[in-house]
């Protein structure tokens, strides 16, 4: 279960992890994207610090404030992808705190919002991986590593990395590895 502390201590930690793998994930963005992605993120993620330093009187209202400063401020694929990410959990936690069940809704929301399947390289194979681990009390960084590494080796079907066809192989997805940053903060967070 979720509380507004726990959900402030986890985008905190996300927020550090975006910080300080800026430069890598737009490194990652590089040959198979336009570069960016890294720097999107990070412009987001210091707006949703921003934002967090006034308390939400919920964890409803503490998710749409989160979704509403990556909206507004991540840009690109990404974004809208994230800030759905988040408004399904604000929507969904008015009949749970269950993080399994919020991130499982959230999950439901970026495949609404983009179309991508399991095996498309993108977000929505680590998080079509790791949500069942977190419902289950079974996540661990490892299972998180693996999830983003297992991108490398696919083609793109989504997103601008699916303009290269079979030349996006060899590469980690972007916005696989910032996703991974989202469950290892949140592995943390737990405790
Ligand atoms: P842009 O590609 O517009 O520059 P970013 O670089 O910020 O945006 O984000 C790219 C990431 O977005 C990709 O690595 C991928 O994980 C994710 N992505 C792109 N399109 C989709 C989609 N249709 N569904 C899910 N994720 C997607
Ligand atoms: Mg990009
Ligand atoms: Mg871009």
């Amino acid at each position: 279960t979720l509380t507004v502390d726990t959900l402030t201590s986890w985008m905190n930690n996300f927020a550090d992890k975006i910080e300080v793998n800026k430069q890598y994930l737009s490194d990652l963005d590089t040959p198979i994207g336009d570069g960016d992605h890294g720097f999107n993120m990070s412009r987001g993620m210091k707006a949703v610090r921003e934002k967090l330093t006034t308390k939400s009187v919920d964890l409803q209202a503490g998710f749409k404030n989160i979704a509403m400063a990556l909206i507004s401020t991540v840009g690109g694929a990404s974004g809208p992808l994230y800030g759905t990410a988040f408004l399904e959990m604000a929507k969904k936690s008015s009949s749970t705190d269950d993080l399994g069940e919020l991130l499982k809704a959230a999950l439901a929301g970026i495949q609404n919002r983009g179309g991508a399947k399991p095996g498309d390289k993108t977000m929505v194979d680590v998080w079509s991986e790791l949500v069942p681990e977190v419902k289950a009390g079974t996540l661990s960084k490892d299972k998180i590593e693996r999830a983003v590494e297992s991108t490398k080796d696919m083609v793109a079907k989504k997103g601008r990395a699916s303009y290269l066809g079979e030349r996006s192989k060899g590469h980690v997805d972007p916005g696989s590895e910032s996703s991974g940053y989202l469950f290892e903060a949140l592995l943390e967070t737990e405790g």
